[in-house]
């Protein structure tokens, strides 16, 4: 066990043990079965954790509607202040928690503490919010009356999330909800479930530092079969769920089912057009991280290289030998000196060695990489591919995995055509120095994607804005803007205080 050895001593401080409770329900106890977590660095075992019983589901199900009788009633801005304290619990557990993401799921430090800040980010915008929730007054058609817009918390939700962001994704879910006045139920992924303990003991120690019924945030590690239980649940208000498309597809069925709601972020295939006079030195900069950085392990990773047929050889070059400069710095996630960690799981390395050997077949040519790496651990090499059809069911297809497809275009009209036929639409980005081709690609004839973007790289969002995807991306909208409208039921309020009865259209009914 990994924990045992004084190099990861930082598990310590985030109050894991060799064998953990992964169930919170106001308490910690759980009798589902007993995973273990491992490194994907050297597929050892860091700890262990015992997961959720259906019964355990349940006992969390019910603890959370419980404490969302009193947590309903603080009003928001007390609820925005004991989300600032997460956010400064968090703060000071910065520097462990990251290094535990990176532990865990594999990710490099620098990118490990960058989810944890996005967490910490998504506070203070929730602590925002919790002093300016709208309700807008509307003026009535009749005298005396007078239409208001009341939102109110939906009640308990779930959050099903991905293995690949394991903190930012509860926690863009988390603070605005809980602002908004719900609780929730966490089902996190079941291979990055010590990384679930370790938040929600941050998140219970300010709970019940304010005397909160801790249940507001609970836990539940497991498995498909919790994630089921949780999405049939119809007291689960929202499901908010973080994953592949497959998979997403049938939580939002079986949510619409019993007609509840869904907020689905789900699978990308994201593109970069390079336009003829795009800066190359600046594509180059984004793209060498868009395509190979998090080891292709980003929802929002580069997957297509559009390139304009001026510029389309010089771009392959530059790439290629901007990518044999990283492969160097594979390894260890947590050293310094790393720029790539490896794949999450052994089933990952499947997939990407399947993917390499199939753009063999259909005539692909690998212009970098598609090896893997021979240590322990799941070390592959960031992939560039050149000649397959913009069309190909691999081009259309999300493997998440470092490979990157580059595909040629004559002219922006044609790369605007193949950013749009996947039928994925999360994040786009177009380089160009040309100010019509920029509003060309952000407006109705441009990019179809929830994300669109200029002169950056696909991925790495900020908070503020509202972050999701459409078509087969779920459609789904976390973090800024008016995200938080997923997370509260609206009612339209209409008050007579004119002491007489006034028919709206001005019916007149009866004498
Ligand atoms: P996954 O779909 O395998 O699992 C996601 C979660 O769903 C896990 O917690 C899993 O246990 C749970 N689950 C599995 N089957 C379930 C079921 N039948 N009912 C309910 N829950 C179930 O995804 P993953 O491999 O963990 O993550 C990678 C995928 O997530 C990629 O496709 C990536 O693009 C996507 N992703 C999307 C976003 C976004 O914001 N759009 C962000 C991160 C990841």
């Amino acid at each position: 066990y990994l924990i045992e050895d004084p190099k990861y001593s930082f598990l310590k401080d985030l109050g894991l043990e060799k064998t953990n409770v992964g169930v919170f329900n106001g308490k910690w106890q759980a009798n589902g079965k007993v995973i273990q977590s491992f490194s994907p660095a050297n597929g050892k075992v860091i700890a262990e954790i015992q997961g959720a019983s259906s019964a355990d589901y349940e006992s969390c199900a019910k603890a959370a509607e419980d404490a969302w009788h009193t947590w309903a009633e603080l009003p928001a801005p007390a609820r925005g202040e004991i989300v600032r304290q997460i956010g400064d619990a968090l703060r000071e557990k910065l520097q462990p928690l990251g290094q535990l993401v990176s532990l865990e799921m594999g990710k490099i430090l620098p990118e490990a503490i960058g989810e944890v800040v996005e967490y910490i980010h998504v506070c203070d915008l929730a602590l925002g919010l919790s002093r300016t929730l709208p309700g807008t007054m509307f003026p009535s058609e009749r005298p005396g009356h007078v239409l208001i817009e009341k939102w109110n918390p939906l009640g308990a939700i779930g959050i099903i999330t991905a293995f690949n962001f394991p903190v930012a994704v509860f926690g863009w879910n988390s603070a605005i909800a809980m602002v908004c006045g719900d609780v929730s139920v966490w089902k996190p992924s079941e291979t990055t479930p010590l990384i679930s303990v370790a938040v929600t003991k941050i998140v219970e120690s300010v709970l019940v530092k304010n005397n909160i019924p801790a249940a507001v945030a609970s836990l539940c590690v497991g498995g498909k079969d919790i994630g089921e239980q949780l999405v049939k649940d119809p007291r689960m208000k929202l499901v908010s769920f973080t994953g592949s498309t497959a998979v997403g597809q049938q939580v939002g069925v079986e949510v619409q089912k019993r007609f509840g709601r869904h907020l689905l972020e789900l699978g990308g295939n994201n593109a970069i057009i390079v336009n003829s006079d795009a800066n190359l030195d600046l594509l180059l900069n984004a793209a060498l991280f868009a395509c190979a950085g998090t080891a292709g392990q980003r929802c929002t990773t580069t997957r297509r290289l559009l390139i304009h047929k001026k510029v389309y050889n010089e771009v392959v070059t530059k790439l290629k030998k901007a990518f044999s400069g990283v492969v160097s710095k594979i390894g260890d996630p947590l050293l310094s000196e790393t720029l790539i960690g490896p794949l999450h799981t052994p089933a990952a390395v499947e997939a990407y060695k399947k993917t390499v050997e199939e753009v063999k077949k259909q005539g692909g040519t690998i212009e970098f990489g598609g090896k893997i790496i021979e240590r322990d651990g799941y070390f592959v090499e960031p992939t560039i591919v050149s000649g397959l059809p913009h069309d190909s069911p691999l081009v259309k297809t999300e493997c998440f995995a470092p490979i990157v497809y580059c595909l040629e275009i004559p002219d922006l009209d044609t790369g605007i055509k193949y950013n749009n036929e996947v039928e994925q639409g999360l994040s786009s980005s177009l380089f160009t120095e040309n100010l019509a081709d920029i509003f060309k690609w952000m407006g109705p004839h441009g990019s179809d994607c929830g994300i669109v973007n200029v002169n950056i790289p696909t991925n790495g969002a900020e908070v503020g804005g509202a972050f999701g995807g459409e078509k087969a991306t779920g459609g789904g909208r976390e973090c800024g803007s008016d995200s938080w409208k997923n997370y509260m039921r609206r009612s339209t309020v209409t008050i007579n205080y004119s002491g007489t009865i006034k028919l709206a259209q001005n019916i007149k009914f009866g004498d």
